[in-house]
């Protein structure tokens, strides 16, 4: 994925060369550089593992006292192998369009709210193919509450390296279908 340049986020993207991060001399460099840089990216699926989980965080709580919503996640093997071989990737083709300068990524260390991971939130009340690995079935229907169907992107198990919406709207008109075609003529569990 090639990423343009924008207004506020590539101002100040520079050569490593240039060492002032403040001041005249990063001014001019960032000036100077503002239409001389590109990033080179690319998404990559993170495999539902069994550790990551979400449930209620036993010390934080919201201004009216309920519990917050505590994440527990973090990188594994292959995401870490992963992003090692698309870096070397990355830098290869980096240089082959002539890039002069390259910064790499330095790698993934522990998950990181912090550092840019994606906006493409997902999980949550994920789909399995029984009631103990998840939340939902294939219908997107609860495993304990027949009545309750969940659209979006919770329902993913995990994060894939394509844009999600295609595959709520997939998952919602089979939800639908599942709806008129089965539960609607017999209500109950449908998996
Ligand atoms: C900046 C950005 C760029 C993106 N670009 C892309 C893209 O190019 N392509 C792509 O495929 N995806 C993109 N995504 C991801 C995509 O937007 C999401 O995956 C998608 O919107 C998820 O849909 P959803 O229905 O699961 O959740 P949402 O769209 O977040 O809908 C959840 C809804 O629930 C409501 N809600 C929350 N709590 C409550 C409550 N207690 N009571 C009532 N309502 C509540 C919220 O207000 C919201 O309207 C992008 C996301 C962001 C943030």
């Amino acid at each position: 994925m090639r990423v343009g340049t924008q207004p506020l986020s590539t101002f100040g993207n520079v050569s490593r060369s240039v060492k002032a991060r403040w001041g005249a001399e990063s001014k001019k460099a960032s000036i100077e550089y503002y239409d001389r840089t590109g990033v080179v990216a690319f998404a990559g699926e993170q495999i539902p593992y069994k550790g990551n989980h979400f449930d209620l965080d036993p010390t934080y709580k919201n201004p009216v006292g309920d519990p917050l919503l505590r994440m527990t996640i973090n990188w594994q093997d292959n995401e870490r192998k992963m992003v090692d071989f698309m870096n070397a990737k990355m830098i290869e083709i980096s240089h082959t369009m002539g890039a002069k300068d390259v910064n790499p990524f330095p790698g993934y260390f522990d998950y990181d709210v912090t550092r840019y991971q994606s906006t493409h939130i997902q999980g949550g009340t994920m789909m399995a193919k029984s009631p103990d690995l998840g939340v939902v079935n294939t219908n997107t229907q609860h495993w304990d509450i027949s009545n309750l169907f969940v659209l979006g992107a919770s329902t993913f198990p995990n994060s894939g390296s394509s844009n999600p919406t295609p595959t709520i709207l997939a998952l919602t008109y089979r939800t639908a279908e599942a709806i008129v075609e089965k539960y609607l003529k017999k209500p109950g569990m449908l998996a």
